[in-house]
């Protein structure tokens, strides 16, 4: 503050000067004036007529000029202490940690603060869907962006480069500490600057809460009770995976436990958990964590990814040796992801006796129940009714977005939902897996078991009117699987 007094004062000084000085020559200008008329216009001046009534038109005109000039000075400052409201760097520095406040307690992803319609946008990603926070004036925009640069210890100067940068930040009410990744680029409107906030409390995400039904809820509750083996969520990147992870740790981890979990980064706290962020650079790998980590007595451990056969196969003998596993992996669908660890080298009949639950899953935008349009079905959705893994009816009607929106909405929707198929590894399948029979086979055999396959559960998704059939084709193609 002390700083900021002293940067200011010359500049108040200057403007000072320069009003006075225009109002003492407007002073001089109503004297100057005032003396005319009572010198010239004097009839004992000895001025003629003619130069006297020019005398008298000068009067007349330097009179409301000097007052002009004496007042206008004046006036200007009073305009601009009017103008004036801005408030001064705390009042932005309030406001940051106001955004951070929000943000948190809405269970936002990300915060965008960019150049948008002469001004500045504050968006926040919750549950997947940009919408915005708040807006404000260009001025204001472009110190906000300052403020976050100073937390994150970035050059304010520097605003054409990319940077990178982190700050924690502590919310005063609950005490819970963020993890906050900075990262500002330039654009043709102004700098644009995205914050990603890790760390979030897990209480966001419960099972009840990811778009699986009560059955898939409750078969998932039964098989976490066991204590050991490997659960495993597959899907491509941007499925939900870690999410999904994330409600099943809470299902389980309990102060009772000895939880660890291994990321890259950290994206959710849990209580009662040790977490460790991988950093490659430092040979913190995945696999050496988990080395680690399986000597430390844990009983529950959650591995970010498995990606290298090395991870798999700690995974599976952390899972044969009294360990919950739980993690992610890259697959299109619970077949895959089995097809995928049968192909690692592992021995199939350890590997048959490791996995305990498999569940794949796609995200997609849910509908807003206030504003969605029901219609008939169109082409599109009767051919993705078709389809032979489906075993859903073709609906009388499906929904499809609001064009508009409403006041409850983005655009039509509210968020993002999972659509899931969750595998229960059974006699029938671990046979399978030890026998190394061909991917259709199982897939037959696991459809007239009743199987609940990704196609399946979006097209009851679909007929509730959830989810938009050109999400679903979007994330399931039309005739995959
Ligand atoms: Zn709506």
């Amino acid at each position: 503050m002390a700083n900021q007094s002293t940067a200011t004062r010359p500049m108040r000084l200057q403007t000072l000067i320069t009003s006075q000085s225009l109002a003492l020559l407007g002073d001089a200008a109503v004297l100057f004036a005032w003396m005319t008329a009572a010198v010239l216009c004097d009839r004992g001046s000895g001025l003629a007529g003619a130069h006297r009534a020019w005398a008298n038109v000068f009067s007349l005109v330097a009179g409301p000029v000097g007052w002009t000039l004496h007042l206008a000075p004046r006036l200007w400052e009073w305009i601009k202490s009017l103008r004036n409201t801005e408030p001064d760097s705390a009042g932005y520095e309030r406001t940051a940690h106001g955004i951070m406040a929000a943000a948190l307690e809405r269970g936002a992803s990300d915060i965008h603060i960019e150049a948008k319609e002469g001004g500045y946008a504050v968006r926040f990603r919750q549950v997947g869907l940009l919408r915005e926070h708040m807006k404000v004036h260009r001025r204001a925009g472009e110190m906000l962006v300052s403020v976050f640069k100073v937390f994150a210890e970035l050059n304010t100067a520097e605003k054409n480069q990319l940077q990178d940068g982190r700050f924690r930040w502590t919310d005063p009410k609950s005490g819970h500490v963020l993890d906050v990744r900075v990262s500002t680029s330039p654009a043709l409107s102004g700098e644009k600057m995205a914050l990603r906030l890790l760390n979030r409390p897990a209480s966001l995400l419960n099972l009840n809460k990811i778009g699986l039904g009560p059955a898939a809820c409750e078969a998932i509750r039964r098989h976490l009770r066991q204590p050991e083996g490997l659960v495993l969520v597959a899907g491509p990147t941007g499925s939900g995976k870690t999410s999904t992870s994330y409600a099943l740790l809470q299902e389980v981890s309990v102060p009772s436990v000895n939880t660890v979990t291994i990321e890259d980064p950290v994206e959710y706290a849990l209580p009662n958990a040790t977490q460790i962020g991988i950093n490659p650079k430092m040979g913190v790998t995945f696999e050496s964590s988990l080395r680690t980590v399986l000597r430390q007595d844990p009983n529950i451990i959650f591995v970010g990814e498995m990606r290298d056969p090395e991870s798999f196969k700690i995974g599976v003998r952390a899972a044969m040796s009294g360990h919950l596993v739980i993690s992610t992996m890259h697959a299109r669908d619970t077949v895959g992801a089995l097809t995928t660890l049968r192909n690692l080298g592992i021995d199939p009949q350890v590997l048959g006796a490791a996995v305990r639950l498999l569940i794949s899953q796609r995200l997609v935008r849910e509908l807003c129940p206030a504003c969605r349009v029901w219609s008939p079905p169109d082409q599109d959705t009767v051919e993705f009714f078709s389809h032979p893994s489906c075993r859903v009816a073709l609906p009388d009607r499906v929904a499809s977005p609001s064009p508009t929106g409403c006041a409850k909405c983005e655009q039509g929707f509210v968020g993002r939902v999972g659509v899931f198929e969750i595998m229960r590894i059974d006699s029938r399948i671990r046979t399978w897996v030890v026998n190394g029979g061909a991917e259709d086979e199982l897939r037959q055999s696991l459809a007239a078991g009743g199987f609940v396959d990704l196609r399946s559960d979006t097209c009851e998704k679909l007929a509730a009117g959830q989810i938009w059939i050109d999400d679903a084709v979007r994330a399931l193609g039309m005739h995959e699987g």
